[in-house]
């Protein structure tokens, strides 16, 4: 297919790819790897296998995207459950062609070609598999699954009507303090009757994911879960030593923006219950999603040329699912389909603000993978996400000049509101990623222990929250809500990485739009060719595990706030 043809998503070509096909197909390019005379005879089968996966790395994106559009949709499940069976499969087969790219004698050379990163990733990606853990991989799947179907069939009832857990967003945000505490009570009754099936899923995973690092000799998961990650380039002493600037330069900011809270709510004292940012209730996106989408597009077109071409073939070629109805999962992402130079955008539009800051950060992921298509190796596409969050986050401080579009007269408001957020959430970020840490040191801990110490971090992380008489989150079980403590573990504190550079780019952009801009690109274009301080460097940030860097971002960013009477928005 030549890249200018427009083709719709629906029109993509799909199938299931046969493993034993497959295993031929890549042992014979093992065979033409271990038997090269020269550098460039491997090069060529390594672009050749390449190839090979980008088909498997499409279809499997497909069948998964396509149940989470659907999961009540058995055709989709079955598609789905045909990909995730065969994954340690696939898995063992990559892991014995990356064993001979490991083995090369060309390795000098194959650096020379595309940087040392690549070799790097093979050597940390050997170092997470081996064929013992295959069916343990098969079950860690299986209860990553689990969690999903429980919690995307959530069925709420609230005022005479059902909803999803993300349908039931709105609520928790509307102006009327009632409303808002009984649709958290609607939301954390439905946790507490789930609460042991939940606790029962996270503890099989944690004693999974424990069981497989010892396999593999390690001592406890994390080690094995930096790698899972691909973090080359920093541990878990640096990302304690991030979590511990947070307690000491944002958890103080946090405190005086909810005194501030008070002020604008006129409130004796903030609940758990009490989000919302304004007395009138938070800004909404003006429009319906239709209307919505062709604002943002008439934005990418004035960002820049090549955000521009980008969004019109998100929309043309239907590479969108933005709203939320029944049966979809909760949650937005993006995904890619490789093979086709495509990636895709999923969300669950509410008619919240953060219709808005999910579809231009996911638009920031797309358009990141989309820039760096050109990048020379599959794995290239994508950097760890850490780095990929800058994107997104970035894209959000990015499309500020244009929340006019949809924002109306609560410009300023949602702005107010995006900055205070983004600030107030970092706090919550290191303590799901603190609590991630204690779990996989202590995986014999029982649920309640596991729900103490959520407490317990809480105290220190968010000292001012207060569930008033709801008893769920009272027990310590709130942390059941947050899918990547089940899905991805150590997926967190990338966000909080991210944020404050983001906070850098949100700063420059003011200073100097086209130099911040074209810093923004070269980095999207890079993808995941160079580790994330790498990256960081090449967009001219500063690295966010640098003494004095976050205290610097958050001052700045705590000045701005300062300088703005929510009361005269
Ligand atoms: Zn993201």
């Amino acid at each position: 297919r030549t890249k200018e043809e427009i083709m719709k998503y629906s029109e993509l070509h799909y199938e299931r790819i046969d493993v034993e096909k497959n295993r031929k197909v890549m042992e014979g390019f093992v065979d033409r790897i271990s038997g090269a005379d020269s550098a460039d005879e491997q090069i060529s089968t390594i672009l050749e296998a390449n190839d090979t996966s980008r088909e498997y790395q499409s279809y499997a994106a497909m069948a998964s995207l396509n149940f989470s559009r659907d999961i009540n949709d058995e055709k989709a499940k079955a598609e789905k459950d045909y990909y995730d069976s065969i994954g340690p499969d696939m898995q063992e087969i990559g892991d014995i062609f990356d064993k001979a790219i490991n083995d090369s004698e060309f390795k000098n050379e194959l650096s020379k070609e595309w940087g040392d990163t690549f070799l790097k990733q093979i050597e940390m990606g050997l170092k997470t598999f081996d064929p013992q853990i295959k069916d343990m991989l098969k079950q860690e799947t299986e209860l990553r699954n689990e969690y999903t179907t429980l919690t995307a069939g959530a069925k709420i009832q609230f005022e005479g009507k059902n909803y999803n857990l993300a349908g039931l967003g709105p609520f928790h945000s509307d102006q009327d303090r009632d409303v808002r505490k009984r649709s958290y009570e609607a939301r954390f009754n439905w946790f507490s009757e789930n609460a042991d099936a939940l606790d029962q899923i996270y503890d099989k995973l944690v004693k999974l994911r424990h069981k497989i690092a010892v396999t593999l000799g390690y001592e406890n998961f994390i080690e094995l879960g930096y790698m899972r990650m691909g973090r080359s380039d920093y541990g878990p002493n640096e990302v304690a030593n991030f979590r511990k600037q947070i307690v000491d330069h944002v958890v103080p900011i946090v405190k005086k923006l909810q005194d501030k809270k008070k002020d604008i709510l006129g409130l004796d004292h903030l609940y758990f219950y009490d989000g919302i940012n304004f007395k009138e209730g938070d800004p909404k996106p003006k429009g319906t999603p239709e209307h919505l989408v062709k604002e943002a597009q008439a934005m990418y077109h004035e960002l820049s040329k090549e955000t521009g071409e980008f969004f019109d073939m998100m929309v043309n070629e239907e590479l969108m699912d933005l709203v939320n109805r029944d049966g979809k999962r909760p949650g937005g992402f993006c995904t890619s389909f490789p093979k086709y130079d495509r990636p895709y955008i999923f969300s669950n539009f509410n008619g919240t603000d953060h219709d808005i800051t999910v579809l231009t950060h996911e638009a920031g992921h797309a358009f990141q993978c989309y820039s760096s298509r050109n990048q020379p190796l599959l794995s290239y596409l994508w950097p760890t996400y850490e780095a990929a969050e800058i994107h997104s986050m970035s894209m959000e401080f990015f499309t500020w000049p244009w929340m006019e579009k949809f924002f109306k007269e609560d410009t300023e408001r949602f702005k107010y509101k995006h900055v205070s957020g983004s600030l107030s959430f970092l706090p919550y970020g290191a303590c799901v990623d603190h609590f991630q840490h204690w779990v996989y040191e202590n995986p014999e801990a029982t649920p309640k222990q596991r729900n103490e110490k959520w407490l317990e971090l809480e105290s220190m992380y968010l000292p001012t929250r207060d569930y008033d008489d709801i008893e769920f989150p009272k027990t310590g079980g709130i942390w059941q809500g947050q899918l990547h403590i089940y899905q991805m573990p150590f997926y967190y504190i990338d966000y909080t990485l991210a944020q404050t550079c983001a906070f850098q780019f949100w700063m420059r952009n003011e200073q100097d739009k086209e130099k911040a801009w074209s810093d923004y690109y070269r980095l999207c274009k890079a993808g995941g060719s160079l580790p994330f301080t790498e990256l960081v460097e090449l967009a001219g940030l500063e690295l966010p595990f640098k003494d004095g860097c976050l205290e610097s971002v958050v001052e700045h960013v705590s000045q701005w706030l300062d300088g703005i009477d929510p009361k005269e928005l």
